[in-house]
């Protein structure tokens, strides 16, 4: 029996995400709120509309197959999205891309389909394929499907995750993962609340029974601009990444993206900025150096720059 999910994207070639070439598949859903997320898309488990103005040219369709959520007055559209119940046909009638559907429902076969398509680079790279989103262990009867299914092909497997999620969500998909990247955002539970909505014991308990589990595990820090980028901060992650175990090979901090700007706009949602310029190389270095000796844990720590 085929198992589907909300896929709100497939981006081929990525350069980033695990070794060589990788075809990245984003699923819809996360229950964290991070405010500095670049894919708000993926928060909610429906679909919604993505509304780009400057490609709207006027032409009224959408009006004609939805007038409660379409006005156009003097040639100017505007989207009422209290109304909206997500049925995507004004995204299906406008001829200029100006709106979209955050996602689309997808099997496993239909998505291997699509990572099939960069075989031939996967072999001579080295690369796979990536599950990433949102949450993709939201989702673990697919998530598990897919990288089964890849793994019968022979395609390397990842997969990035949060890990606020049940434990029984993780065991699931992990005999069919190859390379885990998780993420920790702070090390503080009351301050993990205050950025992202929820406390950090059950990210923590997930990430301490991972690296014993599992033997590649790389952790991904992402560093916000006057959140969790201070030479402190460092020390309070190394107390924590101390407590990992031997699965963990890798911690990657991220200099921080300030591009997510337009993606919240097509959403009609608030945007908040942590600065308009990521940290300097030589802050990141600074930063790998003072995590590294301030952890006893031998994991390598780099910055992807
Ligand atoms: S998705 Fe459906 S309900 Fe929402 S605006 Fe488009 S046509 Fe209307
Ligand atoms: S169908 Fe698209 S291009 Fe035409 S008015 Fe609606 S949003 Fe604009």
């Amino acid at each position: 029996m085929s198992v589907n999910a909300r896929i709100t994207n497939i981006s081929r070639g990525s350069l980033h995400d695990g070794p060589g070439v990788r075809t990245v598949v984003y699923l819809k859903g996360c229950s964290l709120r991070c405010r500095w997320c670049h894919n708000p898309e993926t928060f909610f488990r429906t679909a919604e509309v993505l509304y780009a103005p400057m490609k709207c040219i006027g032409c009224g369709r959408c009006l004609n197959v939805c007038p409660k959520c379409h006005v156009l007055q003097d040639g100017e559209h505007t989207l009422l999205r209290g109304s909206c119940t997500g049925c995507g046909r004004c995204a299906e009638e406008c001829p200029s891309g100006a709106l979209s559907m955050s996602a689309k429902e997808m099997t496993a076969e239909e998505v291997l389909r699509e990572i099939r398509k960069d075989r031939h680079f996967y072999a001579r790279s080295g690369g796979g394929v990536t599950l990433s989103g949102g949450e993709c262990l939201l989702q673990p009867e697919f998530s598990a499907e897919l990288l089964r299914l890849c793994r019968e092909e022979g395609i390397h497997t990842a997969m990035e995750t949060a890990l606020f999620v049940p434990w029984e969500n993780a065991q699931a998909v992990l005999p069919y993962t190859d390379l885990v990247f998780a993420d920790l955002k702070l090390p503080d539970a009351v301050r993990h609340r205050e950025y992202t909505g929820q406390e950090n014991g059950l990210i923590l308990e997930n990430l301490r029974k991972l690296t014993r589990v599992h033997d590649c595990v790389t952790i991904r820090i992402p560093l916000i601009c006057g959140v969790n980028d201070s030479l402190e901060d460092m020390q309070a992650f190394a107390a924590v990444i101390d407590t990992m175990g031997e699965g963990l090979r890798e911690v990657e901090l991220l200099k921080y993206n300030p591009l997510a700007e337009g993606k919240y706009q097509m959403l009609g949602a608030p945007y908040t900025s942590f600065g308009r310029e990521a940290q300097s190389n030589e802050r990141a270095d600074a930063l790998v150096i003072a995590l590294q000796s301030a952890m006893n844990h031998p994991a390598r720590v780099f910055v992807r720059k």
